[in-house]
């Protein structure tokens, strides 16, 4: 099978393949840019903006707040439709504020009333750890023993987690369970978790639900407010190129968007807009996500994603967006199948349904982190997870078919 041919015959095809022109691409020509699971690559529109806004900021000071192109206040708020629109969410049930951890601490404040009788927390076994350290210290926090009221829930067999082994542990904690925290796509494995499904089985339980969408934000198609979630979280640097540390990204269902008298860690940037600067010391959430904000954003790192986030709604969104990625898939599988064999085995699922870009390959031999940097000596950005695992994603914005049947084909050279 001659691949190189097959590839530039699916690159003119493709007709997202001009989005390529738009990104700062680590390495050059001979570059391949696989780890937008990890920091996406530079949007240029991002760094003119921010260019834009700092020529402000050394004009007009204290005034950009209010004026030019891009009122500093209402930045955030510029950016709720496309970013509503990618997550699945109606525009008053989302806000950018914070980073992640920070918003996944300030949404438990919320969602997270234990009592006596219902105070377990449920979240996978080897979770992210920043996402671990929010659960054991809200527990903490709020009186409860963590050896208790965390559980985890783990693979009854394999890798990857199904969905009878997420709702029987959901079963398990019958009514003490307060709240189910799991990841829309898990980190390590690259596996989607059924999230609609989860979170009929939470409420079912009497539980909330929220997700971590720190790997699926950006990369798969979601529907937060359709299948009823609670809460979710994400940032925007990874899939979504909002470059690094930019802002973080929060859902709030509509039912308690909108309920004001909710239990938050409040702050003036919570108070809605009309009258915060009459700096009155009553607090006033607006009915939305809105009412979550704490402080004044830290424009910059919001700025950048006003960049990237215009190229998505100019690739036609995440339908689009989530095509290119199948057919990168499928034909990273089938060279996969035909080049490597299983000399490397794949922890992600097979099925299209339960992956998004990212794929986790497990290096047999002790050989991992040897095979990883001789990637990386090949201009290959991919990521090693100890103890031998590869993982490497394909955007559909600025990755080719080309990029694909290059990381392959050195991949079987290496381990040949
Ligand atoms: C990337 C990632 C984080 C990072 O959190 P920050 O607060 O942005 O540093 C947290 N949780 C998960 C699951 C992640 O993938």
């Amino acid at each position: 099978m001659d691949y190189t041919a097959q590839a530039s015959r699916l690159d003119g095809l493709d007709s997202l393949a001009h989005l390529r022109e738009r990104f700062a691409l680590p390495g050059g020509e001979d570059g391949i840019y696989l780890i937008g699971n990890s920091l996406g690559p530079l949007p240029f529109a991002a760094r003119e903006i921010v260019d834009q806004e700092m020529d402000k900021w050394a004009e007009m000071g204290v005034h950009g707040h209010f004026s030019g192109e891009r009122p500093w206040v209402s930045l955030p708020e510029s950016m709720r439709d496309p970013m509503a629109a990618l997550v699945g969410a109606l525009p008053h049930e989302v806000a950018l504020m914070n980073s992640l951890t920070v918003n996944l601490h300030l949404l438990l404040i919320s969602f997270y009333q234990p009592t006596p009788d219902r105070f377990k927390i449920l979240v996978e076994d080897h979770a992210f750890p920043s996402d671990h350290f929010v659960v054991e210290s809200q527990i903490a926090l709020r009186g409860f023993d963590p050896e208790t009221a965390l559980v985890r829930v783990a693979p009854a067999g394999g890798e990857t987690l199904s969905s009878a082994d997420i709702i029987e542990a959901i079963a398990a904690c019958g009514d003490e369970l307060s709240l189910v925290l799991l990841p829309g796509i898990q980190y390590y494995t690259g596996q989607v978790l059924p999230m609609a499904e989860i979170a009929a089985a939470a409420h079912a339980a009497g539980a909330k639900v929220g997700f971590d969408l720190a790997h699926a934000a950006g990369n798969i198609e979601l529907s937060l407010h359709d299948w009823d979630a609670d809460f979710a979280a994400w940032c925007t640097y990874k899939y979504l190129n909002g470059g690094p540390g930019s802002v973080g990204g929060i859902f709030i269902h509509e039912r308690y968007a909108t309920d004001t008298s909710l239990h938050r860690l409040a702050g003036w940037w919570g108070h809605e807009l009309s009258t915060r600067f009459e700096m009155d010391n009553t607090f006033v959430p607006p009915p939305t996500a809105d009412g979550w904000m704490v402080s004044t954003p830290a424009t910059f790192s919001t700025a950048t994603l006003v960049g990237s986030l215009e190229i998505f709604v100019e690739a036609g969104g995440m339908a689009a967006l989530r095509a290119k990625t199948e057919q990168l898939l499928v034909f990273c599988d089938q060279m996969l199948d035909d080049l490597v064999g299983d000399k490397i085995a794949r922890i992600t699922p097979r099925e299209l349904e339960q992956r998004g870009s990212q794929i986790s390959l497990e290096v047999g031999g002790g050989r991992g982190k040897e095979v990883f940097e001789s990637m990386e000596a090949a201009g290959i950005y991919c990521d090693w997870r100890y103890p031998n695992v590869i993982r490497v994603a394909f955007s559909p914005l600025y990755n080719s078919f080309s990029d694909v049947e290059r990381f392959v084909s050195k991949l079987a050279e290496i381990v040949a």
